[in-house]
């Protein structure tokens, strides 16, 4: 059995442990260090990534997640910019993917948008929900681009890390979930 993990610090966590049950994954929320012992893989939600930040901290969680190199992770909207090397203006926190992110870039005239996102290695077009989104300025070239919008870079996947800068949790589409959950099983199998 896959058992995914979903930070609980803040943010969509009801919605993403629903939609990987639904994939029919078992969950934890993830509030401790002890918990990333029983996982395979941990799902960052969208939120407020300031707020999550000082929430990792208080909890002991930022070095540990930083450090473990054995955990693929999965970010969504605040949870891609917690996965960044660089956030434009910020300190970066958990540093997984090399790239630089800009956060609200999409602009306060358009806090939040609905499209139908084509997204490399997924076959229908994912339900994309976009609220005050951050946008990835630049990759290295070893980041593999998913999806982009209007030249904008809003998914991405390096190595076993995933990061979108939209919310499929707040859809009932679940083709990003499914993805990183193959992700999650493939590498599990190449251990064993
Ligand atoms: N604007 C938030 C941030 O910068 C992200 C928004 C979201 O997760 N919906 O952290």
């Amino acid at each position: 059995m896959t058992t995914i993990g979903v930070l609980g610090m803040q943010g969509a966590i009801r919605e993403h442990v629903r939609m990987l049950e639904a994939l029919g994954a078992d969950t934890l929320v993830v509030r401790s260090i002890d918990d990333l012992a029983h996982i395979d893989g941990l799902v960052l939600p969208g939120g407020e990534s300031t707020a999550m930040r000082r929430l990792l901290d208080r909890y002991g969680l930022l070095e540990p997640l930083r450090t473990n190199t054995d955990l693929p992770m999965f970010g969504t909207c605040a949870g891609l910019i917690l996965l960044a090397t660089e956030v434009e203006g910020y300190d970066a926190h958990l540093r997984k993917i090399p790239m630089t992110v800009k956060r609200n870039a999409f602009g306060r005239q358009v806090d939040s948008f609905e499209v139908e996102l084509p997204v490399k290695g997924i076959e229908a077009p994912v339900e994309a929900v976009f609220i005050r989104a951050p946008q990835v300025a630049a990759v290295e070239p070893i980041v593999e681009v998913l999806a982009e919008v209007e030249e904008a870079i809003v998914a991405v996947r390096y190595d076993k890390y995933v990061a979108c800068s939209f919310h499929p949790e707040l859809t009932e589409d679940l083709s990003m979930h499914r993805y990183f959950l193959d992700l999650v099983e493939a590498k599990k199998h190449q251990l064993t």
